[in-house]
């Protein structure tokens, strides 16, 4: 029997390295590698402001913040993403309005999006799903047309660009913030840990306050708390790994690209597996490889997978309306988002990090392809 797992950090000799350096230099945290962290993914996305903080969820939660979002607001958020995109609106006690998605890119679906907008919309954040990016250039018009802020959950497509009339723009180039997420089963890693890009040069001071427990930093002093603010802080410890594997995060995007490629060319030949599209005018980073099986099929293919050693995952399911603490809060019932829903019920997330080899791909495939035969 096999053994491979859905997800795997690549942890290499000159990450460690990096690490161990900051643990011997005594300076563990508000040093200059954060600092170093911030400017070269800043570079690396094409953006001018990066702020590291503690997850993407606190990245998140600081854009929500940070676009004035408050009680009685409303925010349209996608249902097929993780929790933690729409929860933050929540923590500002304003309301997530979900918007289906489409099923070309498991985005927020454009067309649906005006007919959710009401008086108290503030903001639209739709996420990014899988590597691939979202319809984001018509969402943005959407937004610059009724005055919205937009926030782009960017913590699965960090990497990703979209091909346009006006160029190559990559995923996180279009909002007024976006957040990254760096949790050891994303395309890079600090262990925990996030990044908050944003546009507004004058928000930085702001943000770097709410990252610290709302501490001014403009006059040198310490420990004045000028607002309310949060521990959103990341460490140099940490921030000494995500600047390593920064380094080579190209080279992890061309890896992973192969291994989607092997993935795609060996199920050719399986019937009843829709592999994942990637549209023309984009240019995914995959974070996860996932397949469609018919809703039947699928859990009993997770289980006939987990029997022989491989372990896969449902991805998103259910979807966020449908968990248990939205349902009792809103009162969502199945059939609100019909694409969501059926989405959620046919993908299964394969094994998929950097390290996969040609033979354990062929391992999986072989494997679905026999499950499904037997099912
Ligand atoms: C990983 C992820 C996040 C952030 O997760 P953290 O665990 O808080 O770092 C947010 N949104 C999506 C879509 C994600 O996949």
């Amino acid at each position: 029997m096999v053994n491979i797992p859905l997800s795997k950090p690549e942890i290499s000799e000159e990450d460690i390295t990096a690490v161990n350096q900051v643990l011997r230099s005594g300076q563990l945290a508000f040093g200059s590698v954060q600092r170093r962290f911030e400017e070269q993914f800043a570079q690396f996305c094409d953006v001018d402001h990066a702020l590291a903080v503690s997850s993407g969820t606190a990245a998140l939660h600081l854009a929500v913040e940070l676009s004035g979002i408050k009680e009685g607001d409303e925010v349209i958020v996608s249902p097929f993403s993780f929790i933690a995109s729409s929860n933050v609106v929540l923590y500002q006690n304003a309301k997530p309005v979900f918007v289906d998605i489409e099923e070309e890119t498991f985005g927020i679906d454009p067309a649906l999006i005006p007919a959710a907008i009401s008086e108290k919309t503030k903001a639209i954040l739709p996420t990014h799903v899988f590597g691939h990016p979202c319809k984001i250039e018509e969402i943005s018009s959407l937004c610059k047309q009724n005055s919205l802020s937009l926030i782009e959950d960017n913590c699965e497509s960090l990497g990703s660009s979209i091909v346009s009339n006006n160029g190559v723009k990559k995923a996180g180039q279009f909002g007024d913030y976006v957040a990254y997420g760096f949790y050891p089963n994303k395309l890079m890693t600090t262990g925990e840990g996030g990044m908050l890009v944003l546009k507004d040069a004058a928000q930085l001071e702001r943000a770097t306050a709410l990252r610290n427990q709302g501490r001014g930093t403009m006059k040198g002093l310490h420990l004045i708390h000028e607002i309310l603010g949060y521990n959103y802080r990341l460490s140099d410890i940490q921030s000494a790994l995500g600047l390593s594997q920064l380094s080579r995060l190209t080279d992890t995007i061309v890896k992973r690209d192969r291994i989607v490629s092997k993935y795609n060319e060996l199920f050719n030949d399986v019937s009843g597996v829709q592999i994942p599209k990637s549209l023309d005018s984009y240019n995914p980073a995959w974070f996860v490889y996932c397949i469609r099986v018919s809703e039947k099929r699928r859990d009993p293919l997770i289980k006939f997978l987990a029997d022989a050693g491989i372990q896969t995952r449902p991805y998103f399911y259910p979807p966020i309306h449908l968990q248990p603490f939205y349902r009792q809060r809103f009162g969502t019932q199945p059939e609100n988002f019909p694409v969501a829903e059926k989405v959620s019920k046919e993908i299964i997330a394969l094994p998929f990090f950097n390290q996969l080899t040609e033979d354990q791909i062929e391992q999986v495939v072989a494997a679905v392809r026999e499950g499904l035969k037997r099912l």
